[in-house]
């Protein structure tokens, strides 16, 4: 009798211990769940790195199926410095610009400005922060204030002249009779090609973008404009995050970075000494005249 009331008295302590655990358990199971942790999530007292200006992540895309123009693009552009994109003809760098601009939506691939990324939805929120100055320089008939402001009519003669100073216009304000109220004649027809580049430059400022495109005309500038332009990029970049389709030699020298597209791909990424010693690619670009130098025979009006 001694043995099996022993068994039934040992059962008894399991099962009294294991309601208690049980019922221990039970109350960790009701406790409210933590939220997960995320993958960018750090720990407290380390920061983040902020998000670039912009940054394009393996995109592709083509404007007619089966025939791919972008195949794998992908590079940065931080806040406050120049990138320039280089690359033969073709090889992708407007249409690159025409997906940053919002004009088409990637086949695949992703674009983030300051860290959101862009979707169908937001094309007009992202636009809003990008100024675009393409190879199509529209000077009109009109004074130089009403070129640079005609879409920022309130703009006050503080912001008129900021642009001004950061695009060397300088000299164009104090040639012209009436300064910023001078006439620019017919299409601009007084002013010089670079001259003419950089009111169309001025005119983007205006709206203090957040990220400028430029297209950088093929066309050749004397050594004056030449300068002119680098100069103005160089302040610029200070001011916003800017990327540039490169043509000048110049242009590329002074670059915080470079971005070769070859074929649709983004083949190396780079300053200028870097990738002449590092990237066959860069090093056709630089020494074929993709890339060329101005003179000051080769001024254009
Ligand atoms: P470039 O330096 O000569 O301006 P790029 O590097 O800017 O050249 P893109 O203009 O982007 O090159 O053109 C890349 C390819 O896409 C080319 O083969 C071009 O023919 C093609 N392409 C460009 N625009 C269109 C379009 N709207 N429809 C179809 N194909 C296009």
């Amino acid at each position: 009798l001694v043995m099996p009331l022993s068994s039934v008295f040992r059962a008894i302590g399991l099962i009294q211990r294991g309601t208690g655990a049980y019922l221990r358990i039970d109350e960790v199971l009701a406790l409210p769940e933590e939220p997960a942790e995320q993958p960018g999530d750090r720990a407290p007292g380390t920061r983040r790195p902020p998000a670039p200006a912009l940054e394009v992540s393996d995109l592709h895309f083509a404007y007619v199926p089966g025939r791919p123009v972008l195949r794998g693009a992908a590079f940065t552009v931080p806040h406050h410095g120049l990138v320039a994109l280089v690359g033969r003809s073709g090889a992708g760098k407007s249409t690159l610009f025409a997906l940053i601009a919002r004009l088409y939506d990637p086949d695949d691939g992703t674009i983030h400005f300051d860290g959101s990324p862009a979707t169908p939805l937001n094309r007009r929120q992202c636009r809003a922060g990008i100024a675009l100055v393409d190879q199509n320089t529209h000077v009109l008939e009109g004074t130089l204030r009403e070129n640079i402001t005609y879409a920022a009519l309130d703009a006050t003669d503080d912001d008129i002249l900021r642009v001004v100073r950061l695009t060397r216009l300088d000299h164009v304000v104090r040639r012209l009779p009436g300064g910023l109220d001078g006439r620019l004649g017919d299409h601009g027809g007084t002013l010089s090609a670079g001259e003419r580049q950089r009111v169309a430059l001025a005119r983007a400022l205006l709206a203090r973008p957040r990220l400028l495109l430029l297209d950088e005309h093929t066309s050749h500038l004397d050594a004056v404009n030449e300068a002119a332009l680098t100069r103005a990029l160089s302040d610029v970049s200070r001011e916003c995050a800017v990327l540039v389709i490169a043509h000048r030699l110049s242009t590329v020298r002074h670059a915080d970075r470079i971005v070769v597209l070859e074929d649709g791909r983004t083949v190396a990424c780079g300053r200028h000494d870097e990738l002449l010693a590092k990237s066959p690619a860069y090093r056709e670009l630089a020494t074929t005249h993709v890339l060329h130098s101005g003179g000051p025979g080769n001024g254009e009006r």
